[in-house]
């Protein structure tokens, strides 16, 4: 299942596998879950708080950075600024950092 998930004032959860903007007639859904305990456990699971605060770039300095994962599960910063992307050979060679909140898909 490709998950979403959206916490509303730290208090109301929601979460499925519907695109909502983007599906008219889907067998996906959406459950929505209410408590303070919950939602609180999930933005830890999800490393809420670390993936809230992006680094600036250490090339470019900027702030347009986006949070990626790589195919073995790790999360990584990844510099989106058309400054920093192109490398040689015209291939994106966009900073990037690791982040180390472990590797297990879950
Ligand atoms: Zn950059």
């Amino acid at each position: 299942m490709h998950q979403k998930i959206a916490v509303i004032d730290e208090r109301t959860v929601v979460i499925g596998s519907l695109s909502t903007l983007s599906q008219s007639w889907t067998r996906q859904v959406m459950v929505t879950i209410r408590g303070g305990h919950f939602a609180h456990k999930l933005l830890e699971h999800e490393h809420a708080e670390l993936f809230s605060r992006p680094p600036r770039c250490a090339r470019c300095g900027g702030t347009s950075i986006e949070l990626r994962r790589r195919r073995n599960g790790v999360w990584f910063w990844r510099c989106y600024d058309t400054v920093c992307k192109a490398g040689r050979n015209g291939r994106s060679d966009a900073w990037n950092q690791d982040i180390g909140v472990g590797r297990g898909r879950s």
